[in-house]
């Protein structure tokens, strides 16, 4: 195959060999063209006239079948098979026995290889192991007969292109690519000696092992609860025999261990585009993540220290991958690159809730990604609205540096007020909380110097696991948040399930609407074992200790008294059978929905606090979709329909002395926190992110000269409500842009 040719006789040449080693009267391949048909480029045994004028759609015929499926596919009696698709200028009447395989290159079906037998026979799975083989080195050693990736010309004429996906976690990046995904040299791929080659590989085996023990030490990882988790999970498959199994039988097929790895890592890929479940392909995904490490380790990629994610040189690395597992994220996320860009990830994989606990400025989402970059070209991630710019020009690279300075700059003023009474300057202090869901989000805690947690989504923990957690497991959680929060208030939020955070075969029934459908508390109190038992860890968590729990999204008196009801029976649960439970328990709801605004008249003495979850609040009191960024970003927060009803529920709550608090994103925005405090709220959870800006804009508020010049405002009729806060803020020095 590797004899000088043109790619047509070289083709030639190929199959005629393919047929006469494996003793079949035909052999095949066909490409896929740019228009997604399977077209016949060369043949032995069929008709030569038909190469180039026999295509067959994408999902045509049995070629088309393995194209679609990306699967071998082998049959005793073609003609009978229900998808054959009968073309008789290949005069391909007489054969029956058909093995087709995938020709596969990044995870894509580029072509199809088929071989063919007069008789009626069914190929033995060593030959479907061969044939798949041979499609492998075809793809590889003959790559022009194969269309592979495309750059485009963009990226072929060095031009820059601005790409958007999402935002995995926020931050700045610049610096150059550095692409993930491993290469196998041709000349490697096959073993001179297999003996050796299995030795190879036994070894790397080993190292593998060795490396994902070295990740789950603490030395490396510091890694705590569903990160943990999913490295766990991964670990089991990597101990996986089948896999390991499948790995040696090529070596000892005559395949280079880097080769053996390659074959097995396309097909993970290519299963992976198939699959629909998100089950599944996490798993995939993590399989095919193994397969790249390995083939690291035969690099003698300096796997002992992990040298070989280090960035090269001193100038920083942006990693570039199509995807990564979360092991190789957490390698690479302690190498110190600058920031990373995923092709393929979804906001809730496990990739994406590593990134967010590395706190690296992350974006994911961009498709076809791959075709656009090149190794060492300058790039640009912005972390916080998604952003990736390539090859970016002269005036795009000084904006981002002095955003990047700002930024910066930002940072050193956000740490230097951490200590600093958090109050405003006429001394009013107002109580700034961090909103959190993971173990490692408590790390903001004392980064920000927040006065606790405002609200933890416990939902996070099941919506990241595998499995269902177990009682154990979510003890394990709580008890660890209220370690690191080390006597500062903790407001757990019950399971908070349905909306967007499905969960499979739990909630998951489509809805017309599932914002306004069976969610939340709705959900937890028609699934009473499952609430029953997130009580019971929150109980067991908190012995000795004041425990704050709030039911979400509550809209009438009688839910809220029902779940409390629930959370009581607990209590005594435990009592009786020796649990001391919490040393205070607090039990709060969250105001979500306007309809609840109006029944905390009925329950006022009832209920410990109220904490208005803005984001969820705004969405009903608008009738506007929070995930739909069209209707979403047209009715704003800072409006006076807003506040009128938020200085209602304040009032409200005042009067009937419930405590009462802000969390949710709106919180974190220094305009509309000024505002909160305007209305008199002081107590505001917020995402991490935002305490810097709004502790600077409270420290330099003077509310005794704020609240009046607000209430004429509000006053007002005039619609442009924004722009008065920002002109008052202007007049009165209040300190509210956080870049
Ligand atoms: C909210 O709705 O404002 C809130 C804090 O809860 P979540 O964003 O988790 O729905
Ligand atoms: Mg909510």
């Amino acid at each position: 195959m590797a004899a000088e040719a043109e790619t047509e006789a070289r083709l030639m040449k190929v199959v005629r060999l393919i047929a006469g080693t494996m003793v079949a009267d035909v052999c095949s391949i066909y490409r896929r063209t740019d228009d997604n048909r399977m077209e016949l480029i060369a043949t032995e045994g069929l008709r030569e006239d038909a190469i180039h004028r026999t295509f067959l759609a994408i999902d045509e015929g049995l070629v088309g079948q393995i194209a679609q499926t990306a699967q071998p596919l082998s049959i005793q009696d073609a003609p009978r098979h229900p998808s054959f698709s009968y073309r008789p200028e290949t005069g391909e009447d007489p054969y029956h026995a058909f093995l087709g395989v995938p020709i596969l290159k990044n995870g894509r079906v580029e072509g199809v290889l088929t071989v063919q037998n007069r008789t009626e026979r069914l190929y033995q799975d060593d030959e479907i192991d061969s044939l798949q083989t041979i499609a492998m080195v075809l793809a590889e050693i003959v790559p022009s007969s194969i269309s592979g990736p495309e750059q485009t010309d963009a990226a072929r004429d060095g031009r820059p292109v601005n790409l958007q996906g999402r935002s995995l976690c926020g931050g700045l990046g610049m610096g150059r690519v550095r692409l993930h995904d491993p290469v196998i040299p041709a000349a490697r791929f096959f073993a001179e000696d297999p003996e050796v080659e299995e030795h190879r590989l036994e070894n790397a085996l080993e190292e593998l092992h060795l490396s994902i023990d070295r990740l789950l030490a603490a030395e490396i990882g510091g890694l705590w609860g569903e990160p943990r988790e999913v490295i766990e999970a991964y670990k089991l498959l990597a101990s996986d025999p089948t896999w390991a199994e499948k790995l040696r039988e090529g070596v000892r097929g005559g395949l280079s261990a880097e080769a053996s790895i390659d074959r097995l890592r396309r097909e993970h890929r290519a299963r992976f585009e198939k699959v629909k479940d998100p089950y599944l392909r996490e798993r995939l995904h993590d399989l095919e993540d193994l397969d790249n490490r390995l083939l690291r380790m035969l690099a003698g990629g300096d796997t002992q220290n992990g040298n070989h994610k280090k960035p090269l040189s001193d100038e920083p690395e942006i990693l570039i991958a199509r995807r990564l597992g979360p092991a190789e994220l957490l390698d690479y996320g302690k190498a110190g690159f600058a920031a990373i860009v995923l092709e393929e990830v979804a906001t809730s994989s496990h990739a994406a809730i590593v990134a967010r606990g590395l706190g690296i400025p992350t974006v994911g989402g961009i498709d076809g990604l791959l075709t656009h970059v090149s190794r060492g070209d300058p790039i640009i991630v912005d972390g916080e609205d998604g952003r990736v710019h390539l090859r970016p020009d002269e005036d795009l690279l000084k904006a981002y540096a002095n955003r990047q300075a700002v930024l910066s700059e930002r940072q050193k003023i956000f740490a230097a007020l951490r200590d600093e009474p958090t109050e405003s300057k006429d001394g009013v202090p107002v109580r700034l909380l961090i909103n959190a869901g993971l173990g490692l989000d408590t790390e903001h805690l004392d980064s920000t110097g927040a006065e606790g947690i405002g609200l933890f989504r416990t939902e996070f923990q099941f919506l990241m696991s595998e499995k269902l957690p177990s009682t154990t497991d979510q003890i394990e959680l709580y008890k660890h948040v209220l370690k690191a929060a080390n006597g500062r208030p903790v407001y757990f939020r019950t399971l908070d399930l349905g909306g967007d955070k499905l969960l499979p075969n739990l909630n998951d029934a489509r809805e017309e609407n599932p914002a306004l459908g069976w969610r939340s508390i709705r959900f937890a109190l028609d699934r009473p074992g499952l609430f029953r038992r997130q009580m019971r860890a929150l109980l067991r968590a908190s012995e000795d200790q004041s425990l704050s729990v709030m039911f979400p999204m509550v809209t009438s008196a009688h839910e809220f008294r029902r779940a409390k009801t629930m959370l009581q029976e607990e209590v005594r649960w435990g009592q009786r059978r020796g649990f001391e439970g919490p040393k205070a328990l607090k039990i709060g709801a969250m105001l979500e929905t306007p309809a609840f605004a109006y029944a905390l008249e009925d329950i006022a003495d009832e209920v410990d606090f109220v904490s208005i979850g803005t984001n969820d609040m705004l969405q009903f009191f608008h009738a506007a979709d929070r995930m739909t960024p069209l209707v979403s970003e047209r009715y704003p927060f800072v409006s006076r329909p807003v506040m009128r009803f938020l200085a209602q529920v304040f009032e409200t709550c005042t009067r009937l002395r419930i405590p009462v608090s802000i969390c949710g994103e709106g919180a974190g925005r220094p305009l509309e926190a000024l505002c909160l405090i305007g209305l008199g709220y002081r107590s505001l959870s917020m995402p991490g992110g935002g305490i810097g800006p709004v502790k600077r804009m409270l420290r330099s508020l003077d509310l005794s000269e704020f609240g009046p010049a607000f209430a004429d405002l509000l006053q007002k009729r005039d619609p442009a409500l924004r722009e008065g806060v920002l002109e008052i803020a202007l007049s009165q020095g209040i300190v509210l842009n956080d870049v």
